[in-house]
């Protein structure tokens, strides 16, 4: 080394807190502070071919990172230096250490020297081990930087999940859903260009902070992380579609905070979840106006919860058995009026009980006040049978069945007149979790129906072994029936096949003359729809059937 850089060398040791090394580019050495080789299992403060070292030091997780970023060096391919890494201290103890460095060329623009710092970083970690992305605060304080910071004139605020990720982890077990993050990471990783970042966020959520860029620039991100995960470039073992959403909010165009920017770019990707998934939603004041409208409305129905139940009310939709055309049952259907009296449909409330952990506490409102309200009639009709609809949510609550039959106990209800209905596609999805509970119900004389059959991921296989009494065929396929011959086939298909194992089949959503015409002659069990009957208040039926 030249006699000015060790002067300056020295100044520097002498100055500074942080360890220092220069890589000296034509000959391949490299020189580290005398701390950092008395804290860490160095040879000495000059090393020929480090690595070898490293590679004891370096904890084995952080390893390939490590091992990548120095051959970049080694092999001028790299300008700029950032990486942020566990080592074994000399006494045994990992410490996390962030690694910063600068090539330095000479008038020729040939590499000269590669130099920087290491600065230890405490225990507080800032990179995920899983990923090695850096992490959540991280991406925040990267936000804030940005916005701080004159030259960076616009950015885009970019979110990416797995669509479906729970469930890829509870079909292929967590190493795979480990796996897949690992790859999704790294896949976008490569695409990105210096001036984006990629941080995890939360379990499969990812961020990205695009500096000076347009939002063509986001959709073509997006659709090259999509082209890569297609290519398959992400499964090396089993063959899994994998698919993204992600949200996204432009600075300073939509928000000039960090904590508006973040909050708005949850809701646009929540967006993308809720018009289907796989896809990429850009933030809007519509998005936000319509979240308004669902926090208003969370707050609406909370305030009632706590007023006993204010507001809420339920309806029973008539079911008709079939061969007699007599009533056989009630379906039970919640309603809500909101403060200004309107009826909110149960599709729209009902999710945002759901979301925000609400739906059990109400579920068991309903079941309880079911159980009261139709209590008279069931005495009266030994066969007349109440179905109650109960969200997965509910149903794999751990006080769920305990709760279940302690209602049933404390109002007195003939347990063989209750039936839970449970939305097909969540059922075979967690056939093995559900089939459990599902014996448990049944074992006390309970029956569960399959709702909504035909529009998941339905396999008329499954019904072989499946542990249900009735299966109730989704309305979409009334909908078509009078011009598709598929749609009755399906049906004619689908009672055939439950008959064969004992399983009932109920139609819903019957509206017209001309679908009851058609249908009629089919030997399904119970029939259910407009045609019959509106959903109605208790009243109503009892006036209309019990009062005779
Ligand atoms: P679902 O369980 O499939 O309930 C049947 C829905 O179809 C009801 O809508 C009913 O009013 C409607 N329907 C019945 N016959 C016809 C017909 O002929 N034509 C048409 N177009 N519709 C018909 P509703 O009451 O709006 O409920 C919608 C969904 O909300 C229900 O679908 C169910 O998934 C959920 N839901 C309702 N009440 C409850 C509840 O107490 N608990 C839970 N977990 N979910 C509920
Ligand atoms: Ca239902
Ligand atoms: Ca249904």
């Amino acid at each position: 080394m030249d006699d000015y850089l060790e002067i300056l060398y020295k100044v520097l040791l002498e100055g500074s807190d942080d360890y220092i090394y220069i890589n000296d580019c034509s000959t391949g050495l490299f020189r580290y502070s005398p701390t950092l080789v008395k804290m860490f299992a160095l040879p000495g403060e000059i090393v020929k071919d480090p690595l070898k070292y490293w590679k004891n030091i370096v904890h084995p997780n952080d390893w390939e990172k490590f091992f990548k970023a120095n051959q970049n060096i080694v092999n001028n391919r790299t300008e700029k230096h950032l990486i942020e890494f566990r080592a074994k201290k000399r006494d045994g103890e990992y410490v996390w250490l962030r690694c910063r460095g600068k090539l330095i060329r000479n008038k020729d623009k040939k590499p000269l020297f590669f130099a920087g710092t290491i600065n230890l970083l405490g225990k507080e970690n800032k990179i995920d081990p899983l990923t090695q992305l850096l992490n959540r605060s991280e991406f925040n304080i990267a936000l804030e930087r940005n916005i701080k910071n004159n030259l960076v004139k616009n950015m885009a605020v970019i979110m990416i999940d797995i669509d479906e990720f729970r469930q890829i982890n509870e079909i292929y077990g967590r190493d795979k859903g480990d796996q897949i993050l690992k790859s999704l990471s790294t896949v976008t990783q490569s695409i990105l260009r210096q001036n984006a970042t990629l941080f995890r966020l939360e379990k499969d959520k990812m961020g990205i902070l695009m500096k000076n860029c347009k939002k063509s620039d986001v959709e073509q991100l997006y659709l090259e992380i999509q082209k890569e995960l297609l290519k398959g470039n992400i499964q090396n073992h089993i063959r899994l579609d994998i698919e993204i959403s992600a949200g996204c909010s432009m600075y300073p165009l939509d928000g000039v905070s960090a904590e508006d920017l973040y909050q708005y770019t949850e809701y646009a990707l929540q967006s993308a979840k809720e018009q289907g998934k796989n896809r990429l939603v850009f933030f809007t004041e519509e998005i936000l106006n319509e979240k308004k409208g669902k926090l208003d409305l969370l707050c609406q129905l909370r305030d009632d919860m706590k007023e006993g139940y204010n507001g809420f009310f339920l309806n029973y939709q008539p079911q008709i058995q079939h061969k007699t055309g007599k009533l056989i049952g009630v379906e039970v259907l919640m309603r809500w009026r909101n403060k200004d009296g309107n009826l909110v449909s149960p599709m729209e409330f009902i999710p945002i009980l759901e979301k925000h952990g609400l739906m059990y506490q109400v579920g068991i409102w309903l079941l309880r006040t079911a159980l009261r309200e139709t209590k008279e009639w069931v005495l009266k009709n030994p066969d007349f049978s109440i179905s109650i609809n109960v969200s997965v949510l509910q149903l794999l609550d751990d006080k769920f069945l305990n709760d279940l039959y302690m209602i049933i106990e404390e109002e007195d209800f003939p347990p063989e007149n209750l039936i839970i209905e449970m939305t097909e596609s969540y059922v075979f999805k967690n056939i093995n979790l559900l089939q459990k509970i599902f014996n448990d119900i049944r074992k006390r004389k309970i029956r569960v129906a399959l709702d909504d059959f035909g529009t998941g991921y339905s396999s008329l296989y499954m019904l072989k072994n499946s542990p249900v009494d009735i299966v109730k065929i989704d309305r979409a396929f009334v909908k078509d029936i009078t011009n598709s011959e598929f749609d009755l086939h399906f049906i004619r298909l689908v009672v055939d096949i439950c008959h064969t194992v004992s399983i009932e089949v109920c139609l819903e959503g019957i509206e017209k003359d001309e679908e009851y015409e058609i249908l009629k002659n089919i030997p399904l069990d119970i029939l259910q729809g407009y045609y019959f009957e509106k959903p109605m208040s208790k009243d109503k039926i009892t006036e209309l059937y019990f009062e005779k």
